[in-house]
């Protein structure tokens, strides 16, 4: 069943989304540090409100006792630390500090009546359930009768930006999902608890904001659906990416990454790419020299002509003719004044004359599959598809 997390696996890298939810591809890496932390910390703030359930308020101490002991219990040595510089230690210090904090502000946690922890919940996107998510919820709460919050813990250490909160699937997502459960929902409430900065924000989302939310989710799911291709997007996040190994982007990296220097150099794909980003660099600097030179002869050209008052100089096989040309310049795309001229153009009836069909749109449309599939599929009539392959040269980062 989908997910918000599956969705955004599919958003981050399609290739990766295959491997995890479709080949189901086990791989030996252990989950990374910033991953294990939120678990602990979610867990030990779990338990201070499945105490509190049972009237147990317990201390900051005991708290920090259990977060300690589940941290032991849980480590293994396997699991990735990406940034270097960093220790264990470091990230256990500020778990500590997530809890410490956490504990101080809201002590003594009477902020309303709780009303699950660690819920699964059902989000239904259509009427006829074709379409259905499921999520897990760090904790819901009615403020007062009828008004319910959508509690969720985030231990990143980057405060988002507020276009982020407002455009956030998946709290909005358990919105929906609270409002299906509760028939006696008035309002919901997102919040979010950012750990590393000691701060709750919070949100809420409007009916038609909901309903437009279960439209895009479903355009979502029908593209993953109809994809037969699940290309890679490599980004940064390629670094917590567990497929990263195999990963046909990244495992030629990983064949020579262990050989010692002289077997590395002797690799067949490193020499071929050495020669080639060598040439390539090459070509780039005899073509800026070409175009130096002969921006040098054009000038030297039309001053000769000027001088010797003709049109046209004569070589031993080859003639060079100058000619002055006037031409006419428009406003600059994206201007004020390009939409005020098409503006005047379309007043007076003229704009099909000079629209032109926009083939690099048109083709990110079809890629996109935006359109509705019926004119899609006549589009295709149209359109012949070629494959071909395309090289890309570029620098590998220190830390690859
Ligand atoms: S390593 Fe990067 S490109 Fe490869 S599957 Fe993972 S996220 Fe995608």
């Amino acid at each position: 069943m989908y997910s918000h997390s599956r969705l955004s696996c599919y958003e981050q890298c399609p290739q990766k989304y295959k491997l995890q939810y479709i080949d189901k591809v086990e791989t030996e890496v252990e989950e990374n540090i910033e991953a294990f932390l939120g678990s602990r910390v979610h867990e030990t703030l779990e338990k201070l409100y499945r105490d509190l359930g049972y009237q147990k308020v317990d201390t900051l101490d005991e708290l920090l006792e259990f977060f300690h002991d589940e941290w032991k219990k849980n480590w293994d040595d396997s699991i990735v630390i990406v940034k270097e510089e960093y220790g264990p230690e470091n990230y256990l210090k500020m778990g500590e500090k997530f809890i410490n904090d956490y504990y101080n502000k809201y002590k003594p946690f009477d902020q309303g009546r709780m009303i699950s922890l660690e819920e699964r919940i059902l989000i239904k996107l259509d009427d006829s359930g074709d379409y259905k998510l499921q999520g897990f919820i760090d904790r819901v709460m009615e403020s007062e009768e009828g008004y319910y919050e959508v509690h969720d813990y985030k231990t990143n250490s980057r405060l988002p930006l507020p276009e982020y909160i407002e455009n956030d699937r998946q709290l909005a997502l358990y919105a929906i999902g609270i409002k299906e459960r509760y028939p006696d929902v008035k309002d919901v409430k997102l919040i979010w608890h950012f750990l590393a900065f000691g701060k709750e924000i919070d949100s809420t989302r409007t009916d038609e904001e909901l309903e437009e939310l279960k439209k895009n989710t479903i355009q979502l799911i029908d593209k993953i659906e109809g994809d037969e291709k699940f290309v890679a997007s490599p980004s940064l996040l390629c670094d917590w990416c567990e497929f990263k190994p195999i990963c046909r982007q990244w495992s030629h990296l990983y064949m020579i990454k262990e050989k010692p220097e002289n077997e590395y150099l002797g690799d067949p794909g490193v020499k071929l790419v050495n020669r080639y980003a060598e040439l390539t660099q090459k070509k780039k600097q005899v073509t800026l020299d070409l175009y130096a030179e002969i921006e040098k002869l054009e000038e030297a050209l039309i001053n000769f002509a000027e001088k010797e008052g003709v049109d046209v100089v004569f070589g031993s096989k080859n003639k060079v003719k100058i000619k002055e040309t006037e031409q006419n310049k428009f406003p600059s795309k994206h201007s004020k004044e390009r939409e005020r001229l098409i503006q005047l153009l379309k007043d007076h009836g003229k704009w099909d004359e000079v629209i032109q069909l926009d083939t690099a749109a048109l083709n990110k449309i079809i890629q996109e599959k935006q359109w509705n599939s019926e004119l899609l599929d006549v589009l295709k009539d149209y359109v012949k598809h070629e494959q071909s392959k395309r090289l890309y040269l570029s620098k590998i980062k220190n830390d690859s």
